[in-house]
């Protein structure tokens, strides 16, 4: 499915899209209730792509009332999950159609490079919903063991309504991880895409109407934080909130249900990961290879981004030199060009933090070993690889998120150092770690404080293994595998009686 085209030719089909702009509510696009809007821009050329609806309250209740009323009918809810399964794949069918469009779209709203929404994105989305759709079928209950005269039916039901509220880096991917278990389990659901890249959600919305997805189960409603999303917090209708972005406005999330009906919250937040280079490591070829994927991937617009390399001494200068050979094939450029690893950063807030902290590196004394300074082309906001070496443990630039194509190097002079910096961070979602030695690498997947720990490698594992983070990482439950269902479920238990004794009627 990753057949890329040109860069005219996505340029062309860029022209021609039809962009969504409207709230889709109960299988229909509609404005918002008070005809608020918001400007879409592109930001690899600073262009207003188009005004989206700013839903607020008032919008967060129609889609709530509509989603609790299919649920209460059952037309998801109880549908035989056989064909709850052909709806979802139906809907796989008609993405995979669309792949190019959504591609494009969601290249245009991001800034991501079309490289990797037509090789990445879009396929991702498509094998993520296609594994929950076969999931919906093969989801069992329990029997508990009881004593002869009882039976304890442990089963298994969809929570009811579940809000999905979303970051911008990987609009259609984070989509996917939540609404296909949601959905599968037999949820109605409601999306709030980040204001930043609403359309794609939108448009797979319109898609799974068109598939038999019935009206009311999934909605989507393009807003601000501060208004639509502080709206979804506090709803007293809401039963599930998954969300993914910062961890401030995770916070704010266990605040909102604290203060409403203590509806359930999963966050998926922030990471400050690092790639752990031990003394014993190999191939060095491919763990610079790892390192510069790891940090610059979606421009290090990445909750697993690997912004901290932590390099035995003795490594340091071999390894040095293969980074900085790997990362001259890191283009940087127009998002449309798949000649281009890295397009541009998806608003100017996010620019102008990125270059705060590349700032502040130098102030700290970091040394600049590459990039640091924006590329101007044509009034978009591109950020070029950027490393920095001998960062000090305490620096910021060394406990902070970046989000962006920033990483920082620390030596150390034992594995034990390695692994105690990399676990001194307030976060834990994601680190890799590069060694020869068996034992060790078993050792550093115990050690290591985060949800995914790859070994001679950079990766978040699959579909098929749980994703989510410790300590301020995450919260309450894990994206993908079969766990994910745990978010979107509850767990009833139904005691039935099976002993022989008579009831008496006198009594
Ligand atoms: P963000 O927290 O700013 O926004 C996330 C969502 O919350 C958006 O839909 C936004 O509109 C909404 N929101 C913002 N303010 C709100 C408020 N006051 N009340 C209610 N809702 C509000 O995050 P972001 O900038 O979109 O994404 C970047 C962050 O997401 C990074 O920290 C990154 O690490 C994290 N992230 C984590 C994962 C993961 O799986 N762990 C994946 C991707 C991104």
């Amino acid at each position: 499915m990753s057949d890329l085209l040109s860069c005219e030719d996505y340029t062309a089909r860029a022209a021609a899209l039809d962009l969504p702009a409207c709230a889709f509510i109960n299988g229909k696009y509609m404005p918002a209730k008070s005809g608020k809007t918001f400007d879409t821009v592109n930001p690899a050329t600073g262009e207003i792509l188009t005004k989206i609806a700013a839903c607020g309250a008032e919008d967060v209740d129609l889609a709530v009332e509509k989603a609790r009323k299919a649920f209460d009918q059952g037309v998801w809810a109880r549908l035989h999950p056989k064909e709850r399964k052909a709806i979802m794949i139906q809907w796989v069918k008609l993405i995979k159609r669309h792949r190019y469009e959504l591609a494009v779209m969601e290249s245009l709203d991001s800034g991501k490079p079309i490289r990797d929404c037509a090789s990445q994105d879009v396929p991702e989305t498509v094998h993520c919903l296609s594994w929950y759709a076969e999931a919906a079928d093969k989801l069992y209950g329990e029997i508990s063991p009881t004593n002869d005269d009882a039976m304890g039916l442990i089963v298994r039901e969809p929570a009811g309504v579940v809000a999905c509220v979303l970051p911008w880096n990987f609009p259609m991917m984070m989509l996917a991880w939540k609404v296909g278990p949601a959905l599968a389990a037999g949820n109605s659901v409601i999306v709030k895409p980040a204001e930043q890249t609403s359309m794609t959600a939108l448009r797979l919305a319109e898609l799974a109407t068109e598939a038999g997805v019935p009206d009311g189960v999934l909605n989507v409603l393009p807003g601000l934080g501060e208004e639509a999303g502080v709206a979804i917090g506090t709803h007293m209708d809401i039963d599930v909130v998954s969300f993914t972005g910062s961890t401030e406005v995770g916070r704010l999330f266990m605040k909102y249900a604290a203060e409403s009906n203590l509806k359930r919250i999963t966050l998926e937040c922030g990471g400050k990961n690092p790639a752990v280079v031990l003394s014993d490591a190999e191939h060095l070829d491919s763990v610079a290879e790892y390192v510069v994927e790891a940090v610059f991937w979606n421009m290090g617009e990445n909750c697993t981004s690997n912004s901290r390399l932590i390099v035995h001494a003795s490594l340091k200068d071999a390894l040095m030199e293969k980074v900085m050979e790997k990362v001259k094939d890191w283009r940087t450029g127009d998002p449309l060009d798949p000649a281009n690893a890295l397009g541009a950063i998806v608003s100017q807030e996010q620019f102008d933090k990125i270059m705060g902290y590349i700032k502040g590196a130098k102030k700290e004394g970091a040394k600049l070993v590459l990039g640091g300074e924006p590329l101007k082309i044509s009034n978009g906001l591109f950020i070029p690889p950027t490393i920095f070496d001998d960062v000090k443990p305490d620096m910021t630039i060394a406990r902070e998120e970046v989000f962006g194509p920033v990483l920082a190097i620390m030596t150390v002079g034992s594995d034990e150092e390695a692994i105690a910096l990399a676990n001194s961070t307030c976060y834990g979602l994601q680190a890799s770690v590069f060694t020869g030695n068996l034992k060790k690498a078993l050792r550093a997947g115990r050690d290591l404080r985060a949800g995914t720990v790859s070994v001679n490698c950079y990766s978040e594992g699959d579909i098929t293994t749980p994703f989510g983070g410790y300590k301020l990482s995450g919260f309450g439950g894990r994206d993908n595998s079969l766990q994910a269902f745990e978010q979107y479920t509850e767990t009833k238990t139904i005691w039935i009686d099976l002993s022989d004794h008579e009831v008496d009627a006198s009594l």
